[in-house]
């Protein structure tokens, strides 16, 4: 039996009045019941709490978009949560409410604590109901999109499947709505499809292709297999698991072998890095290959900030492009110093070391 993410967006959620579109989330409430019943774990990342606050109140002046987010979120999330809590309580099943925020991501303690607290309520039959919380999150500290945030939470979960409910039956060759595009059935570890995303963009208008495309690759790539699909297609979650080839979609394959728990953590650890370490190009060429290697102070040019050991750093290749992610063990002076020689501690062993 397997532990799946899904995650649904706005759009499925909310009726274009932005009330909640109670047809959408029952359909949804059914399958996830259904599921359920066939013995699989459930957890559900959801939006619209912004969507639905938007459609129940009216600012008495004109606010900044920071002041209206926490407002229509403060007001949709209790809506939303409200609905989801009747829906599942007519199949006898407990919900609960996890309101997070990136910073829960950014140490170890509190990656860790997050995760205990969604076994726990696993464990106990409950269903956990996933958003980020708007009314307290910091603009430049935000989750780009709930996409980001529910392959954070898969990843942690050691999920087996994300499934990702769009307005779009997953990613095109070219704009979904140019019928000369063909739906993308499979992506495999590795591929690149993102090049079609650009083209659909434009087309799309919301342009959330970009990162539901990124987000899968990067998931798919630690290990867990990730589904793009139309959210309000009939049966689609049930299908997605039980009957695959009967609904559209695109499916990220999960590379064999999964990235481990910490490693996990640290590829999505890139936006609390205290530190910048620039490699040269040989370097660079074995981080990027297949064995297994640690960043050594031999291979470092640069290195940029006040970090201590077991802290987050970014590394980077002489053009500046992101490479990868690590937890350092060793501080920033003490990388500082010992740039260039050969042999010493690692910089960042392999076990704490993500490439991009
Ligand atoms: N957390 C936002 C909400 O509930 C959604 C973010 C997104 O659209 O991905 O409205």
């Amino acid at each position: 039996m397997a532990r799946i993410v899904v995650k649904i967006g706005s759009n499925v959620l909310t009726r274009h009045d932005g009330k909640p579109n109670v047809t959408n989330m029952s359909a949804i409430v059914d399958q996830v019941a259904h599921l359920r019943e066939a013995g699989h774990e459930l957890i559900l990342v959801s939006s619209g709490a912004v969507a639905c606050g938007r459609g129940a109140v009216t600012p008495s002046r004109t606010l900044d978009s920071v002041a209206a987010r926490q407002l229509f979120s403060s007001v949709g999330q209790i809506r939303l949560i409200n609905i989801y809590n009747d829906l599942f309580a007519q199949y006898g099943i407990v919900v609960g409410q996890v309101l997070t925020q990136k910073e829960n991501f950014s140490s170890r303690t509190s990656y860790l604590n997050q995760r205990g607290c969604m076994l726990t309520m696993l464990e106990n039959g409950v269903i956990p109901i996933v958003n980020e919380n708007d009314t307290a999150s910091l603009t430049e500290l935000m989750f780009t999109d709930n996409d980001e945030l529910s392959g954070m939470i898969a990843t942690m979960m050691d999920a087996d499947l994300l499934v990702i409910l769009s307005n779009v039956d997953g990613i095109y060759t070219g704009s979904p709505s140019d019928p000369g595009s063909r739906l993308i059935e499979r992506v495999s570890p590795g591929e690149d499809v993102s090049g079609n995303v650009v083209a659909s963009k434009s087309g799309f208008g919301r342009g959330g292709m970009g990162t539901k495309c990124g987000i899968a690759s990067k998931v798919s790539e630690e290990g867990v297999t990730v589904k793009i699909a139309k959210g309000d297609r009939r049966n689609v979650l049930v299908d997605l698991i039980e009957n695959p080839g009967a609904v559209p979609h695109t499916t990220f394959e999960a590379r064999g072998e999964a990235l481990s728990t910490v490693k996990r953590w640290i590829a999505h650890s890139s936006s609390f890095a205290k530190g910048r370490i620039v490699v040269d190009d040989n370097a660079e060429k074995v981080l990027r290959g297949d064995s297994a290697v640690s960043l050594l102070p031999i291979g470092v040019l640069s290195a940029e900030g006040d970090w201590e050991e077991g802290e987050i750093v970014n590394i980077f290749d002489r053009e500046g492009r992101l490479i990868g992610v690590g937890k350092a063990s060793l501080g920033g002076d003490a990388t500082r110093a010992a740039i260039g020689q050969r042999g010493g501690r690692p910089v960042v062993h392999y076990d704490y070391l993500y490439i991009e």
